[in-house]
């Protein structure tokens, strides 16, 4: 990724998708598992597509992240980028 890309992705973090206010740097902090699906779910046991975001662990999970205030919208990274994924839509 050329350093251009770099900066202009860091600038879209920093503006918010919805308002376009300057979002707030900081860490999304929870303090156990956390799970990604496309469906939402009410039990903790499930099937399919689930995928766990991190794993279970005594401590706090931080995840470095900006956040709107007025949207209540946070954007957050959960691990490193997949750089075979670049260019991809
Ligand atoms: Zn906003």
């Amino acid at each position: 990724m050329k350093v251009a890309e770099k900066r202009e992705k860091k600038t879209v973090l920093e503006i918010c998708p919805l308002c376009g206010s300057k979002m707030e740097k900081g860490f999304y902090i929870v303090p156990r598992q956390t799970w990604w699906d496309a469906n939402e779910h009410t039990w903790l046991w499930f099937k399919g597509t689930i995928e766990k975001i991190n794993p279970f662990k005594m401590t706090l999970t931080n995840f470095p992240g900006h956040r709107c205030k007025i949207c209540k919208l946070i954007v957050f990274q959960y691990g490193e980028a997949d750089s075979s994924a670049e260019g991809s839509p």
